[in-house]
């Protein structure tokens, strides 16, 4: 599972809380709709006329909605935790080491 930090504030899809910059974050993406299916192929996309003038027309719509650390990480195991955490500090410990090196 990869966290994201906040560039800007947003709203947990789940709890509804808020996510604030900085906050550690999980992009989830969210399906609508349903492929059409052409000779036995899922398309998300077909190109159909209509009045004559080809037009895209999307079957499925892909939205990617925000979820907070907690609502990220509910349900976890400690160890699946444990390993999210580690990355998570080891990324820091990276960023801070690359500042260091930066001045
Ligand atoms: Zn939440």
């Amino acid at each position: 599972m990869k966290l994201t930090q906040a560039r800007q504030k947003y709203k947990c899809h789940e709890c509804k809380k808020d996510i604030n910059k900085g906050d550690k974050y999980k992009k989830k993406s969210l399906k609508f709709g349903s492929p059409t299916y052409i000779n036995g192929y899922a398309e998300e996309e077909t190109v159909e006329k209509i009045n004559g003038t080809p037009v895209h027309v999307g079957h499925v719509i892909r939205v990617t909605a925000q979820l907070c650390f907690n609502c990220a990480t509910k349900g976890m195991n400690n160890i699946d935790l444990q390993v999210v955490l580690r990355k998570e500090i080891k990324e820091s410990i990276n960023n801070i080491q690359r500042r260091i090196n930066n001045e």
